[in-house]
């Protein structure tokens, strides 16, 4: 017996319903808890066959104002209050993270993507695509990590 395989079927019970589906349903789950009004994103990493995944969605860093309380700080029309979610989901990980595939409601921005190289994560899937996303695609192909868009909108 594969011990994947039964973790998986054990998990998740609907042996027919793809692993990503159930994974960016959590994904939008948590992003439902992201504390930057202008776009929620939620961020889930997975390792070993869903055996060992930690979430998290965007926000300021604890102790200090989030911007559903205080507002948006920006800088260049971006938000620079809240800690990305895929950067909060890569250092609050409790496992190393290498091998392990990382799930999000939006494709990472380019400051986030180096973080997701340099912590060995091995592929990336995700619900939205993301307007500013090119660097990111590129940095991800050069060092082969596997991407997917669930609803690509924008040209490499
Ligand atoms: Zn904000
Ligand atoms: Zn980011």
């Amino acid at each position: 017996m594969i011990w994947g395989k039964y973790w998986k079927e054990r998990r998740f019970g609907i042996a027919d319903m793809p692993e990503a589906t159930v994974w960016l349903d959590m994904c939008k789950r948590v992003a439902t808890r992201g504390t930057c009004p202008r776009l929620r994103v939620g961020c889930v990493i997975v390792k070993n066959d869903g055996n060992k995944f930690t979430a998290s969605g965007n926000g300021s860093p604890h102790g200090t104002d989030s911007c559903d309380e205080v507002g948006c700080d920006l800088e260049n029309s971006h938000c620079v209050r809240a800690l990305h979610a895929e950067a909060r989901a890569l250092i609050s990980s409790r496992f190393p993270l290498g091998g392990a595939v990382l799930y999000c409601t939006d494709f990472p921005c380019y400051a986030c993507a180096k973080l997701i190289v340099e912590a060995g994560i091995v592929q990336v899937c995700v619900e939205n695509d993301y307007k500013y996303g090119k660097k990111s695609k590129e940095l991800f192909s050069q060092v082969g990590i596997a991407w997917t868009i669930q609803n690509p909108k924008y040209d490499l």
